[in-house]
C-alpha cells in the first residue's frame, strides 16, 4: 500500500498533564494560582451524572463568584446549544473566567473547548467549525475526564452538530487544545458498563483505522500501537473496569487522541458520522454499531473486537436501519461520503467506486 503524507508535521499537545489515583485533589491549587494571577472567576463545566450523585462538587473549591454550570449530556453538543452557554457565561460574568474547568465526558469536555474559545473570539459557534479558523487562544482550560476513551482531553477539536447545516464537525485549531489535563482514574469507578465499553471502544477504533489507513507518520503510528496495546489488556480481561484496567483505559484515551493528532480514522467513523446526524446515534454507540458491518474492511480488528464484546457481555445495540425510508438511506449515503478525508485514508482517491449508494446502503443494512 502506497504511504501518503499526512500533511501534520507540527503537533500540538496538552501543556500540562497530571495522572493518578486521587489526583482530582490538585484541581484546587492549580485554579488557586490562576485566582491570584487574575483576580476573575472559575467556570465549571460538569457533566449532568454529577449533579446529584457522589461527592465530585463538594470536593471542588467553588468561589461564590465562580459559576456551576452541569452539562445535560442525554444529547452531543450543537452549536446552538454551545452559543447559549457562551451567552449565559458572558451574562453572569463581567470579566473573562480566569479557567474553565471541563469535567465528564467528551461531550462536557468539548463543550468546555468550545466556551473557551468563544469566550475570547467572539461571533458564533458554527463560525470556528473547520480548520484553523480560530484567532485567538482562548480562555485557559482543564480537563478532568470522567469517563475514557474518545481522546477529547487530548485532541485539536470539539465536535458539535450544526442542526441547521446538518454538519457535524469541531473547530479544529491549536487553540482548542487543553492547557491542563486531569487524569484521575477514580473518577471512572462509577460509569455503566456498556457505556464504559462504547466509549473505551472509541480508543480502539480510531487507532486500528489509522494502522489500517495510507496517510502515516512514525509518531502517530506509536501512539496507536500503545493505545491498542492497552485497550487488547483492557478489554480481553476479566474484568475491564478493575481499578488497574480503568487506570490503563484512562491512559489509552489519552494516548488515543495524541494518535488522532497526527493521523486520520477511516471507514468506521463516516458511516458512524451517518448514524448520528440521520439517526441521533451517539458518537461511541455509534461506533460500535457500525462494527457490525466492518467484517469487509477491518477484518481482524473485527474478529477482535467481537470476541471483546463476548469476554466483556456487554450489550451492541442491533437493527438499527430496520425499516428506515428510502430518503433516510439517500442522507445516510450523503452523510458518509462526505467524510473524503477518512474515506481517502482507507480506501484511496477513487473511495466512491467502492461506496456506492448500494454498497453504503447494503453495510448500513447489515447493522
Ligand atoms: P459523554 O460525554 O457523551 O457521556 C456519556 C454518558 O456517560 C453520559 O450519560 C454521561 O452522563 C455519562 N458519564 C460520564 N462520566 C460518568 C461517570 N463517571 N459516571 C457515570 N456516568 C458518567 O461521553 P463520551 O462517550 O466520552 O463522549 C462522546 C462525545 O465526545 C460525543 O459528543 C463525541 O462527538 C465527542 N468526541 C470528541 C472527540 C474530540 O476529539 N473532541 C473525539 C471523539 C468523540
Ligand atoms: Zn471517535
Amino acid at each position: 500500500m502506497k504511504t501518503l503524507q499526512t500533511g501534520i508535521s507540527n503537533a500540538r499537545h496538552v501543556t500540562n498533564y497530571s495522572f493518578g489515583s486521587g489526583n482530582l485533589k490538585i484541581l484546587n491549587d492549580l485554579l488557586k494560582t490562576r485566582r491570584l494571577e487574575s483576580n476573575s472567576s472559575v467556570v465549571f463545566f460538569i457533566d449532568h451524572f454529577f449533579e446529584n450523585e457522589g461527592n465530585l462538587v463538594e470536593r471542588l473549591s467553588v468561589e461564590s463568584e465562580d459559576l456551576l454550570i452541569f452539562i445535560d449530556t442525554t444529547n452531543e453538543p450543537t452549536t446552538e446549544g454551545i452559543d447559549q452557554q457562551v451567552e449565559h457565561v458572558r451574562q453572569r460574568l463581567d470579566n473573562i473566567p480566569c479557567a474553565l474547568v471541563g469535567i465528564g465526558g467528551g461531550a462536557t469536555l468539548d463543550t468546555a473547548k468550545a466556551v473557551a474559545n468563544l469566550l475570547t473570539n467572539g461571533g458564533k459557534a458554527e463560525q470556528y467549525q473547520g480548520w484553523d479558523l480560530v484567532k485567538q487562544p482562548g480562555v485557559y482550560k482543564i480537563a478532568v475526564p470522567t469517563i475514557s476513551g474518545t481522546g477529547a482531553e487530548a485532541t485539536r477539536t470539539c465536535v458539535m452538530t450544526n442542526k441547521r447545516t446538518g454538519l457535524k464537525l469541531g473547530m479544529n485549531s491549536d487553540f482548542t487544545v487543553y492547557d491542563q489535563v486531569i487524569l484521575d482514574p477514580d473518577l471512572t469507578t462509577t460509569v455503566p458498563r456498556d457505556q464504559y465499553f462504547w466509549t473505551g471502544m472509541d480508543a480502539y477504533i480510531h487507532c486500528i483505522e489509522s494502522l489500517a489507513g495510507h496517510y502515516r507518520n512514525a509518531i502517530g503510528d506509536a501512539f496507536s500501537r500503545q493505545t491498542l496495546a492497552l485497550c487488547r489488556e483492557v478489554f480481553l480481561s476479566e474484568d475491564m473496569q478493575s481499578a488497574q484496567n480503568r487506570e490503563k483505559l484512562m491512559v489509552a484515551s489519552y494516548l488515543g487522541g495524541c494518535a488522532i493528532a497526527s493521523s486520520y480514522v477511516g471507514v468506521v467513523h463516516p458511516f458512524s458520522a451517518g448514524l448520528s446526524v440521520v439517526l441521533g446515534a451517539h458518537h461511541c454507540v455509534a461506533n460500535c454499531i457500525t462494527m457490525r458491518s466492518m467484517q469487509e474492511f477491518y477484518p481482524e480488528p473485527y474478529e477482535e473486537f467481537w470476541q471483546m464484546v463476548d469476554r466483556q457481555q456487554v450489550q451492541i445495540p442491533e437493527g438499527i436501519c430496520r425499516g428506515l425510508r428510502e430518503d433516510q438511506y439517500d442522507l445516510l449515503y450523503d452523510s458518509t461520503v462526505v467524510h473524503e478525508k477518512p474515506l481517502t485514508n482507507a480506501l484511496g482517491e477513487e473511495f466512491k467506486t467502492k461506496l456506492t449508494p448500494t454498497t453504503v446502503r447494503s453495510t448500513y443494512e447489515l447493522m
